[in-house]
């Protein structure tokens, strides 16, 4: 199986305990897989997590091998079931994913004193009893035949702590709402829960609504989609006409939707005001923004009312913002692997799209980074600097590292504020972990 390095993390870098690394050597794996890369940090840190990603991408050790390294300090080697109770629970769709789901558990656990088992429907149920009974950390189950043992009695699921939906829009597919539904009534309210699935239907949306707590998103990156159907050309511009060479883009280009990534919280925020200024209706959403400020920009942006949206790498995750004609690169990313996350932004499911990316001096290491990742130069252009901009503030495309434009204007040296009118809707939040904040993500996925 072929995944790409990222970054060329090695698995040693990522907290995992050595008899887990042991077990991920011994199946010959040498770098993480990018969701691996991408996951195993937030799982590890207990956050929830709703990644997209298919079969094949190693989402299976993207799951198991920090939930090995978070059942660890429960491993016990007595030989009472009491104390091998069920501490994670791995729902998948169909028998064989269940299978070999459930192999690829025990690979990864073969040398630490955890147990794990699979049930599934088409087999007589009496068959999967002993392991029940004898007590498993760690169970791979479908739906349906998970509820059949509920009610047989041979397991509890009170003590779940992590909770993991393989494969979640097949089931729902398969029609096992109502299941699920059924087993989340089974579980602790307190538990981590992991949601894996192919698409971000508005069905997976509503079951992550339901099933998650302020999940953080990972997508694996369309590789080979986006770089086919994209168009990608780098325009060469010096630091301090960047803005200028922007606004041109924009005007230019006649588009309605442009999605512009910058590297920091701070160029994202400042630039949306400045673009503002210069009669383009402009916001930006970044870590920190509040959720319903995010909401807010997202939905401006795709109702047209504002048509530049500028954002992080981070707070464009997961975002569902499909079909853009046109992704700028205000600067380039610090990890080449969000290049082809960025780009995979436009150009979707056919449609063509375009990529630029604005690079200067000292984007340069990050353009070779990029293009080795990419195995190809991309075109290079030197931008024309045309027209001025109609505002007065034209040193404002260096506000970060330009010490004069930030004399020039205060706003520049302040860390961001939330406009009044979002920060008072922000203190209208209830703090309680589970109540508002599963309506705010709803609200944030909504096409
Ligand atoms: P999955 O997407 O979990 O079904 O995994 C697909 C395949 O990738 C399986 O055959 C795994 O054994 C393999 N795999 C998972 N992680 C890695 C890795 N880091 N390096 C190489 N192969 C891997």
């Amino acid at each position: 199986m072929e995944h790409a390095a990222t970054d060329n993390i090695p698995f040693s870098s990522l907290g995992l305990d050595l008899q887990i690394l042991r077990a991920i050597e011994e199946q010959g794996y040498t770098t993480p897989t990018p969701i691996q890369a991408q996951a195993i940090p937030h799982v590890l840190a207990n956050r929830d997590l709703m990644a997209m990603a298919q079969t094949g991408t190693g989402k299976t050790a993207a799951f198991t091998l920090p939930l090995l390294q978070r059942l660890l300090p429960h491993a016990s080697t007595s030989a009472s079931p009491a104390r091998h109770p069920v501490r994670a629970l791995i729902l998948a769709p169909t028998r064989e994913l269940a299978i070999q789901v459930g192999e690829s558990v025990e690979a990864y656990s073969r040398h630490v004193p955890l147990r794990s088992t699979v049930v599934f429907g088409g087999v007589d149920i009496k068959t999967q009893k002993p392991a029940l009974l004898k007590g498993v950390e760690i169970l791979v189950a479908t739906p349906g035949r998970l509820l059949d043992h509920v009610e047989s009695r041979n397991l509890m699921l009170n003590q779940v702590q992590i909770l993991i939906l393989d494969e979640a829009d097949r089931m729902l597919d398969m029609g096992f709402m109502p299941d699920l539904k059924r087993i989340l009534t089974l579980l602790p309210r307190q538990r981590q829960t992991l949601l894996f699935s192919a698409t971000f239907s508005d069905e997976i949306k509503k079951l992550a609504q339901d099933f998650l707590v302020q999940p953080v998103m990972v997508e694996t990156a369309r590789r080979n989609a986006a770089q086919e159907t994209v168009k990608q050309s780098v325009l060469l511009v010096e630091h301090d006409k960047k803005l200028n060479v922007l606004v041109d883009l924009i005007r230019s280009r006649g588009v309605n939707q442009v999605l512009v990534f910058t590297r920091t919280k701070l160029t994202a925020a400042q630039l949306a005001r400045m673009l503002n200024r210069d009669g383009i209706a402009a916001d930006a959403i970044h870590g920190d923004k509040s959720q319903l400020e995010r909401i807010k920009a997202l939905d401006a942006f795709k109702s047209g009312a504002t048509s530049v949206l500028v954002a992080t790498d981070v707070a464009a995750r997961g975002l569902d913002i499909d079909q853009l004609p046109l992704v700028i690169n205000y600067e380039l990313p610090p990890h080449a692997e969000d290049y082809v996350h960025r780009i995979g932004r436009t150009g979707r499911a056919g449609a063509s799209g375009e990529a630029i990316s604005l690079v200067d001096d000292s984007d340069a290491r990050r353009l070779k980074d990029v293009e080795k990742l990419l195995k190809r130069e991309l075109p290079r252009e030197q931008a024309a600097v045309s027209s001025a901009l109609r505002s007065s503030h034209r040193h404002a495309a260096t506000p970060v590292h330009s010490k004069k434009s930030a004399a020039g204007d205060d706003w520049f040296m302040k860390p961001y504020e939330p406009s009044p009118v979002s920060a008072k809707k922000a203190e209208e939040r209830p703090a309680a972990r589970d109540e508002k904040p599963k309506k705010q993500i709803a609200a944030l996925l909504r096409k």
